[in-house]
C-alpha cells in the first residue's frame, strides 16, 4: 500500500518548522547534511490513529525580499502540487492575511489537489478565533486553527487531511501493473530515459495547472504487458536555483518511491556515484522496494575491459546497504542495454513478491547453522528454533529464537546471505524480525 504524502506550504515564519518537528517527533529524517549547509529536514513518517502517512518539506524560504518570497513561495507550492496527495497550507494568525498568501491559494485551487488551508498560532481559541475567519478570504475552504507550539487543534487538523486519503483497501489494490519510479539527481538522464522507454509523445509533459494527479503517471505497453511510470511530469520542472533542485530531486524521490513497487536509480557514469545518489538511494532501500541501478552515459566515458568491474566495486562501495541491487550499464542516447531494463524491471518484482514455503526455508537455515555455529555470550549459545516469511514486499522473515540478544548482525547478514544463495531474491532488500521463544 503507497504511504500517502503531505506537504506542509506556507510563509516564512508562519510555523511550517514547528509544525513539521511536531508532527514528525522523533521520525525526521535529515536527508542532507552537508558540512556548512543547515541540516535540513525532507520528510518524516508520521502516524495518526489507524493512518501512516510520509510529510515532506519543501523547502525553506529565505525572507529577503517581497518579490523573492513570493517567488520561492510559488516554487514550494509546485513541488507540493507535483508530490504531494494532500497539501496543509498554512498561514499565521498573528500576521494575518498577506498579499502572497493570496497568490499562493489561487495556484493551489488551479491545482485542483486537496487543500487543507491551517490557522497557525491560534494559541487562544477565544481570543485569537475573530481573526480566523478572515482567511475564508482565500477561498480555499474553511481555516482550520491550530497552535503549533502548543500542540493544539491537531487533531481536527489531521481529520480533515486522512479525509482525503485513496481508501486503504477498495480499487487501487486490485490495480497490480508494475510501477516504476525512476530516480536520480538532476541531469542524470531521467527523462531522458522516460521518453525514450515510453515513446515520445506518449509523456504527458505538464506544466499547466489543473492537470490532476493521474496525468503525472505515464503507463506504458510493452511485451504485451503493462507498466505505469511514476511523476513522469515532475521530471520536466527544472528549477533555476540549484540548492532548491538538489533538495527537489530528493523530495521528488521520496514522493515517487512511496508509490513504486521497483524503484530506478540512475548514476551518471561521468561523475561517478556520489554522497547524494546514496541518499537518494537510501530511501528506497528504507521503504523496502525492488531496486535496480542504472548507471548511465555509458558512451561517454573511455572504457577497456576493466571499466565496468571498476565502476561496480566503486558502486557496491558507497552503496553498501543494498548489496542486492542488481545493475544495468546503460546509455540512453545510443539505446544500449535499455531492452535489459523491462525484463530486470519483471525479475526484481517477482523477486520482491517471492513467497519462500516454510520447509524449504527451514531446511536452508537448519543447513547455514550446522555450517556456521550460531554465535555465543558467556557460554550461552544462541538457538534458532523455526524461521518463517510473514511478509513479502519486501520479503520478510521472523527467526524464533532463545535469546535475542544473542543474534548479531553479523550472523542474521550470514543467515540472509545463504537464504540469497539457495533463492535468489536478486533486486530486493529482505527483512529479518527476531522473536524470542522461551
Ligand atoms: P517557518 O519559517 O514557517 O518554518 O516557521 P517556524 O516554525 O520557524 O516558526 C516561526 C516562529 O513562530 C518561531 O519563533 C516559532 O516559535 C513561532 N511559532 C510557531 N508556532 C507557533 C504557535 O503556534 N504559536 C505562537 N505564538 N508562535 C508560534
Ligand atoms: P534529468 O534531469 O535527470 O531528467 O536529465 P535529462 O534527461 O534532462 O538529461 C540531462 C542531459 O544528459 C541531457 O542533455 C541529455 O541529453 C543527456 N543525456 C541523457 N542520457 C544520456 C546518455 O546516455 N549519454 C549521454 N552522453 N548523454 C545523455
Amino acid at each position: 500500500m503507497a504511504r500517502p504524502v503531505v506537504a506542509i506550504v506556507g510563509r516564512p515564519n508562519v510555523g511550517k518548522s514547528t509544525l513539521f518537528n511536531a508532527l514528525a517527533g522523533e521520525r525526521i529524517s535529515i536527508v542532507k547534511d552537508t558540512p556548512g549547509v543547515t541540516r535540513d529536514r525532507i520528510y518524516a513518517d508520521v502516524s495518526w490513529l489507524n493512518y501512516d502517512f510520509t510529510m515532506i518539506d519543501t523547502g525553506g524560504i529565505e525572507p529577503d525580499s517581497k518579490d523573492i518570497i513570493l517567488s520561492q513561495m510559488r516554487e514550494q507550492a509546485q513541488i507540493a502540487i507535483d508530490t504531494a496527495d494532500v497539501i496543509i497550507f498554512l498561514v499565521d494568525v498573528k500576521q494575518g492575511l498577506q498579499d502572497s498568501d493570496s497568490k499562493v491559494a489561487d495556484m493551489l485551487r488551479r491545482s485542483h489537489k486537496p487543500v487543507i488551508l491551517v490557522v497557525n498560532k491560534v494559541d487562544s481559541f477565544e481570543r485569537d478565533m475573530a481573526d480566523v475567519y478572515e482567511f475564508y478570504n482565500l477561498g480555499i475552504g474553511d481555516p482550520v486553527p491550530v497552535s503549533a507550539s502548543s500542540r493544539l487543534g491537531f487533531g481536527d487538523m489531521l481529520d480533515k487531511v486522512v479525509e482525503y486519503f485513496p481508501e486503504q483497501s477498495g480499487e487501487e489494490e486490485e490495480d497490480d501493473t508494475p510501477k516504476i519510479a525512476v530516480i536520480g539527481k538532476p541531469n542524470v538522464g531521467k527523462s531522458s530515459l522516460i521518453n525514450k522507454l515510453c515513446g515520445e509523445e506518449r509523456v504527458i509533459v505538464s506544466d499547466i495547472a489543473g492537470t490532476t494527479r493521474d496525468a503525472v503517471d505515464t503507463r506504458v505497453r510493452y511485451n504485451h504487458k503493462d507498466y505505469i511510470f511514476i511523476d513522469t511530469a515532475g521530471l520536466r520542472r527544472k528549477s533555476k536555483i540549484k540548492e532548491d533542485l538538489e533538495r527537489y530531486s530528493i523530495v521528488r524521490a521520496v514522493a515517487s518511491v512511496e508509490k513504486a513497487d521497483v524503484v530506478i536509480i540512475m548514476i551518471d557514469a561521468t561523475e561517478g556515484v556520489t554522497e547524494q545518489d546514496a541518499k537518494i538511494a537510501g530511501i528506497a532501500h528504507e521503504r523496502g522496494k525492488g531496486i535496480i541501478i542504472c548507471v548511465n552515459k555509458w558512451d561517454a566515458i573511455e572504457k577497456n575491459d576493466k571499466t565496468m568491474k571498476e565502476h561496480e566495486t566503486k558502486i557496491r562501495q558507497i552503496l553498501s546497504f543494498m548489496p542486492y541491487a542488481s545493475i544495468l550499464f546503460i546509455s540512453v542516447k545510443s539505446g544500449q542495454r535499455l531492452g535489459k531494463i523491462y525484463e530486470t524491471i519483471d525479475a526484481v518484482i517477482e523477486n520482491n513478491s517471492m513467497r519462500i514455503a516454510t520447509g524449504v526455508l527451514n531446511e536452508i537455515v537448519s543447513e547455514a547453522v550446522a555450517l556456521q555455529q550460531p554465535p555465543t555470550d558467556k557460554g550461552k549459545r544462541l538457538k534458532i528454533f523455526y524461521t518463517t516469511q510473514v511478509a513479502v514486499k519486501p520479503p520478510t522473515f521472523v527467526i524464533f529464537v532463545n535469546e535475542k540478544y544473542l543474534m548479531h548482525f553479523s550472523y542474521v547478514r550470514y543467515l540472509e546471505n545463504r537464504i540469497r544463495d539457495a533463492f535468489g531474491f536478486e533486486g530486493t532488500s529482505l527483512k529479518f524480525i527476531i522473536r524470542e521463544r522461551k
